[in-house]
């Protein structure tokens, strides 16, 4: 009898540090529900505590010592607690409180007094550190009433506390986003499938000669009821929803489809492509955009794939070789938002790239007063990439005196609104440029 008490103890204990595990949680508030509901008692919160640099501390020190803050977690936080209280380790420096019989002050005052016993620093054996949490408050009956409810709110209001920096917050379900971007989700990919997903398309203007000799594709979603959303919006959703392979896909297709009719009709122009994280993982890839290149008849040569330093962090190795191979097919690589990564000049070193664009925050302020620095950013780039053997775009002219800089410091290519906006593809001008480039003065340079 005695062994059999000790199993059950175990199976709802954490090992690390002795508290509930998140099975006893969810019995615990299983059951205070099934109580509640009966006797029509008091209401009782539900806190999602989650430390706030976990993962520095466990990179910097290694898992030892991570483990043995998390140990010191659990008496801190119990100290904050009636007895009555039930405290467990849901995961990683995930923690969870049941408080009976709370309101919503009570359940603040709490997680206030959690909050700021979590700030003290810890004193590890090797070193000390400074955590802080943040606490998720969520209500029963009012913002649920079963287990899944109260954790899944508990969890969007401890998002709601570390986003703001708030330390504390309570569940509202005016910010509660997560069920509209379910439907969102569910909405692009009937997108992807029925076509209210376009491409726009906007100049690269060749600051030598005023030709247009690229273009960069760029997704557009009308949405039925929301109208216009921005990738930067949906492209991150579509990231975590698995959707970027069939997306990227589809927008391979219809803007290698457009390349083909512009040379058919005798105006060639390359097409700039952006890739996404996920596209780098995928082993297929360049078979894929070998694939559609052989469809639409077209050499690689007009087609540029663009990448970004966080499309080659998720796995820098694989995202290497299919770089590699995508660049041995004939199809140019351009490094986009350059200067805005924290390692960009590593994978310059190690990757085949042959165009750089170089971010709008170093571009837009040029040709102003005070932009010394922006400046000396500008030509450093531009030497960096030609000394490379790359061609050097710069991103977001949106002034003339901005052009009339980046001509002057020799910049190969431009593209900004002042330009040409992105547009459908039937309003796009893909004559010259010429009359902006003399209209600055920077006319010498056009051959
Ligand atoms: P990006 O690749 O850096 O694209 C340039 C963005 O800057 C575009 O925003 C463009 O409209 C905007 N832009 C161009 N000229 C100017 C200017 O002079 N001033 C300012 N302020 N902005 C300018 P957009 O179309 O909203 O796209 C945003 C981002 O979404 C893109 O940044 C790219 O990262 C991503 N994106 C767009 N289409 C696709 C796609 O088909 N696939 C993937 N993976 N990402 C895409
Ligand atoms: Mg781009
Ligand atoms: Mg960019």
């Amino acid at each position: 009898v005695q062994r059999l008490a000790e199993t059950r103890q175990l199976a709802l204990t954490d090992e690390l540090t002795g508290l509930g595990n998140r099975r006893l949680f969810l019995r615990s508030l299983q059951h205070e529900l099934s109580v509640t509901e009966r006797e029509d008692r008091p209401r009782l919160a539900v806190l999602m505590v989650d430390l706030d640099r976990f993962k520095e501390v466990n990179d910097a020190f290694g898992h030892p010592v991570g483990d043995e803050l998390l140990g010191q977690l659990g008496p801190r936080l119990r100290q904050t607690l009636r007895s009555t209280d039930v405290l467990a380790r849901l995961g990683g420096d995930e923690f969870a409180v049941l408080l009976r019989h709370a309101d919503s002050d009570y359940a603040i005052d709490v997680a206030r007094r959690m909050s700021d016993v979590l700030r003290q620093p810890f004193a590890l054996r090797q070193v000390s550190v400074h955590v802080g949490a943040s606490v998720g408050i969520a209500l029963a009956p009012e913002h649920g009433t079963d287990t899944d409810e109260l954790l899944r709110c508990a969890d969007v209001a401890m998002y709601r506390a570390k986003a703001g920096h708030t330390a504390v917050a309570v569940y509202d379900s005016s910010a509660d986003t997560s069920r509209e971007r379910l439907r969102l989700v569910e909405d692009l990919r009937d997108a992807i499938d029925n076509g209210s997903l376009t491409l726009h398309y906007q100049p690269q203007v060749d600051l030598r000669t005023g030709s247009v000799p690229s273009v960069e594709a760029l997704l557009r979603w009308t949405h039925p009821e929301r109208g216009a959303i921005s990738p930067v919006e949906f492209i991150p959703l579509a990231e975590e929803a698995r959707l970027m392979r069939p997306l990227t896909r589809l927008v391979l297709d219809r803007a290698l489809g457009q390349c083909a009719q512009w040379l058919r009709r005798g105006t060639p122009v390359a097409v700039g492509v952006n890739l996404s994280a996920t596209n780098l993982l995928d082993g297929d890839l360049p078979e894929q955009v070998q694939e559609l290149l052989t469809i639409h008849g077209l050499p690689s040569a007009l087609l540029i794939l663009e990448i970004t330093e966080s499309t080659l962090m998720a796995d820098p190795v694989l995202a290497h070789q299919v770089v590699c191979r995508l660049h041995a097919l004939g199809v140019s690589i351009a490094v986009d938002d350059f200067g805005t990564g924290f390692s960009s000049l590593a994978y310059l070193r190690e990757l085949p790239v042959d165009q750089l664009k170089l971010d709008r925050t170093f571009v837009a302020g040029l040709g102003k007063t005070a932009s010394g620095r922006d400046t000396a950013i500008a030509s450093s780039a531009l030497s960096l990439g030609h000394a490379l053997g790359m061609s050097v775009v710069a991103e977001g002219v949106e002034e003339p005196a901005t052009l009339a800089t980046l001509s002057d410091l020799g910049f190969d290519v431009a593209q900004g609104f002042y330009l040409g906006h992105p547009v459908p593809p039937d309003a796009l001008h893909l004559g010259g440029r010429k009359e902006l480039l003399a209209a600055e003065g920077a006319s010498e340079r056009i051959g």
